[in-house]
Parts: C-alpha cells; sequence; structure tokens
C-alpha cells in the first residue's frame, strides 16, 4: 500500500477535506459532476473564474479515501491559478500516477502524496477522478463554453 508518511497526508485529507461544500455567489460558477465507474465514487466540482485565474474552487462527493483525498488536495492546489497552469499541473498529476514520476519543477504540493497510487492501477481512476473532472471544464473553457 502506501507508503507511511504519504498515507497520513492522504488519510488526513480524505477526513477532514479541503474546500469542501457547494460554492455559492452571484457571479458565474461552473459545476461538473463526474463519476468514477470503475470504484463508484461520484463527486460534483465547482469552479469560479474570474478574469485571469480561477477565483475558487470546491468540490461534493461521495468515494474511497484515495478519490476524496485527491479531490481535496487539487482544490487547494488549483486555488489562484491559470488555466495554462491548471492544464500543466493536470498533465504533471497524470504523468505521476500512470508512471510514477514527478520532476522537481512540477509542484504539486499535497497532490504529490498519491505517487504510491502508481502501484496500485486498479485506483488509477479514483486519484484521477477531480482532474478528469477539471478536463471536461478545460474542453467546455477552451470552446469558449
Ligand atoms: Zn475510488
Amino acid at each position: 500500500m502506501l507508503d507511511n508518511l504519504y498515507r497520513q497526508v492522504v488519510m488526513d485529507h480524505a477526513k477532514y477535506k479541503r474546500n469542501y461544500g457547494e460554492l455559492s455567489g452571484q457571479s458565474d460558477i461552473y459545476k461538473i459532476h463526474y463519476k468514477n465507474p470503475t470504484c463508484g465514487d461520484v463527486m460534483v466540482l465547482y469552479i469560479r473564474i474570474g478574469t485571469e485565474k480561477i477565483e475558487d474552487l470546491s468540490f461534493e462527493g461521495e468515494g474511497c479515501s484515495i478519490s476524496m483525498a485527491s479531490c481535496s488536495m487539487m482544490t487547494d492546489l488549483l486555488k489562484n491559478r491559470t488555466v495554462k497552469e491548471c492544464v500543466n499541473k493536470r498533465e504533471a498529476f497524470e504523468r505521476l500516477i500512470r508512471e510514477g514520476e514527478l520532476d522537481d519543477e512540477d509542484d504539486l504540493g499535497d497532490a504529490a502524496s498519491l505517487q504510491g497510487v502508481h502501484n496500485l492501477p486498479a485506483r488509477h481512476n479514483c486519484a484521477l477522478m477531480p482532474w478528469q473532472a477539471l478536463d471536461k471544464w478545460l474542453e467546455e473553457h477552451r470552446n469558449g463554453g
């Protein structure tokens, strides 16, 4: 399983979810539903975008510890990031999970502690869930939606 030290960080995020709950406010808020059929994890990702950056993001959902920790970590990591930075982080995180590789400049914050999931192929989709939700939003956003 996951290395002890990393597991502590993961369990902490799974138990004390950061940025949990629906985003409220009068400005445009994107709401993206996502489901991981391989494990039954479900989530809704909320994103509020400013002129240049993601101003705020949050999530609601239910699922295994890995999926919920990953949601918590991703929403922490992407606050005040530009779309381009989000794309870069997304690529770095997928490489971490699929290949087990992490470069120093990737700077994934607590999300880097999910590296051990690389050795658990059945759980890759759990760790990637919030990032796949982000992907849906990125695709729409690129198309001006
Ligand atoms: Zn799961």
